[in-house]
């Protein structure tokens, strides 16, 4: 019993320290970015634009002349890049931005798979779907990605 006594006397001075140390009187800085973090946005977001564009050429070139193999192969090849780079893009935002971008990362990710899908059935109308509403969330991504100063 006294055991258990000093224990949990332990216990309860942690906790007091824990909250005590939580409420202590300390004023935040709001988290922003350093030079160094943007100047990695900024690489991200250059290749990414570069992969935006390909996708605009490209990729709809191949939906519109029905070249399944030609969409299927840029779905995985390019367009897996540009997801991987929004991927690690959105991991260098701040803590609080990160939880839209995944979501839109999500979603672009998922509008390529509908493109990936209507390829193997020559689905032209479902591909065209699928490819806009990528691009639409690829561009919201894109609006929610700091400017480099
Ligand atoms: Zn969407």
């Amino acid at each position: 019993m006294k055991r258990y006594r000093s224990i949990l006397a332990c216990v309860l001075a942690l906790v007091t320290a824990f909250v005590v140390g939580c409420s202590a009187p300390e004023v935040a800085e709001p988290p922003t970015y350093s030079d160094a973090q943007l100047e990695q946005i900024q690489e991200y977001k250059t290749d990414i634009l570069g992969l935006r564009d390909r996708m605009t050429k490209e990729l709809t070139a191949s939906i519109q002349n029905g070249d399944w193999v030609n969409v299927d192969n840029f779905v995985h090849g390019p367009l897996t890049t540009l997801l991987q780079d929004m991927n690690y893009l959105t991991g260098k935002l701040l803590p609080d931005d990160q939880p839209p971008a995944r979501k839109l990362y999500r979603e672009v990710s998922q509008h390529l798979v509908e493109v990936s899908t209507a390829a193997e059935k020559g689905d032209r109308a479902q591909a065209v779907t699928g490819y806009q509403e990528a691009l639409k969330d690829l561009d919201t991504f894109l609006t929610q990605v700091p400017q480099a100063t």
